[in-house]
Protein backbone atom coordinates (compact mmCIF):
# COMPACT_ATOMS: atom_id res chain seq x y z
CA UNK A 1 0.00 0.00 0.00
CA UNK A 2 1.22 3.34 -0.68
CA UNK A 3 0.44 6.30 1.34
CA UNK A 4 -1.66 7.50 -1.32
CA UNK A 5 -3.75 4.85 -0.31
CA UNK A 6 -3.49 4.61 3.08
CA UNK A 7 -4.82 8.34 2.91
CA UNK A 8 -7.65 7.16 1.20
CA UNK A 9 -8.07 4.14 3.92
CA UNK A 10 -7.68 6.61 7.18
CA UNK A 11 -10.62 9.13 4.93
CA UNK A 12 -12.87 6.06 5.26
CA UNK A 13 -12.29 5.44 8.78
CA UNK A 14 -13.27 8.47 9.32
CA UNK A 15 -16.64 7.83 7.50
CA UNK A 16 -16.67 4.98 9.19
CA UNK A 17 -16.81 2.76 5.95
CA UNK A 18 -13.54 0.63 6.39
CA UNK A 19 -13.85 -3.08 6.39
CA UNK A 20 -11.58 -5.08 8.64
CA UNK A 21 -9.44 -5.98 5.74
CA UNK A 22 -8.64 -2.59 5.06
CA UNK A 23 -8.19 -1.85 8.23
CA UNK A 24 -5.66 -5.10 8.32
CA UNK A 25 -3.72 -3.73 5.20
CA UNK A 26 -3.69 -0.47 6.91
CA UNK A 27 -2.71 -1.56 9.83
CA UNK A 28 0.47 -3.16 8.00
CA UNK A 29 0.85 -0.20 6.30
CA UNK A 30 1.50 2.18 9.09
CA UNK A 31 3.76 -0.43 10.90
CA UNK A 32 6.35 0.47 8.47
CA UNK A 33 5.35 4.39 7.89
CA UNK A 34 5.86 6.42 10.51
CA UNK A 35 4.29 9.90 8.78
CA UNK A 36 0.61 7.80 8.25
CA UNK A 37 0.71 6.38 11.86
CA UNK A 38 0.91 9.65 13.20
CA UNK A 39 -2.03 10.66 10.69
CA UNK A 40 -3.73 7.63 11.66
CA UNK A 41 -3.10 8.04 15.47
CA UNK A 42 -4.27 11.73 14.96
CA UNK A 43 -7.21 10.60 13.07
CA UNK A 44 -8.77 7.56 15.60
CA UNK A 45 -8.01 9.49 18.18
CA UNK A 46 -9.96 12.41 17.14
CA UNK A 47 -12.93 9.97 16.11
CA UNK A 48 -12.76 8.69 19.54
CA UNK A 49 -13.08 12.02 21.64
CA UNK A 50 -16.12 13.16 19.24
CA UNK A 51 -17.86 9.52 19.36
CA UNK A 52 -16.73 8.64 22.42
CA UNK A 53 -15.98 4.98 21.21
CA UNK A 54 -19.74 4.49 20.24
CA UNK A 55 -20.73 4.28 16.92
CA UNK A 56 -22.72 6.80 15.33
CA UNK A 57 -21.79 9.25 12.57
CA UNK A 58 -19.91 12.14 13.30
CA UNK A 59 -21.61 15.55 12.90
CA UNK A 60 -20.71 16.04 8.98
CA UNK A 61 -19.11 19.87 10.09
CA UNK A 62 -16.29 17.84 11.71
CA UNK A 63 -16.55 15.62 9.06
CA UNK A 64 -15.61 17.77 6.51
CA UNK A 65 -13.14 19.47 8.80
CA UNK A 66 -10.82 16.52 9.68
CA UNK A 67 -10.90 15.77 6.15
CA UNK A 68 -9.71 18.59 4.76
CA UNK A 69 -7.20 18.72 7.40
CA UNK A 70 -5.99 15.11 6.52
CA UNK A 71 -6.10 16.03 2.74
CA UNK A 72 -3.54 19.00 3.55
CA UNK A 73 -1.02 16.69 5.42
CA UNK A 74 -0.54 14.31 2.84
CA UNK A 75 -0.40 17.26 0.06
CA UNK A 76 2.23 18.74 2.11
CA UNK A 77 4.34 16.27 1.95
CA UNK A 78 3.95 14.74 -1.43
CA UNK A 79 3.13 11.56 -0.99
CA UNK A 80 3.50 8.80 -3.75
ZN1 LIG B 1 2.65 6.04 4.48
Amino acid sequence: MTCKEAFKQISAYLDGDLTEELKNILNEHICKCAHCKVVYDTTVKTVELYCDGKLFPMPQTISNRLHTALRRKFQDRRAV
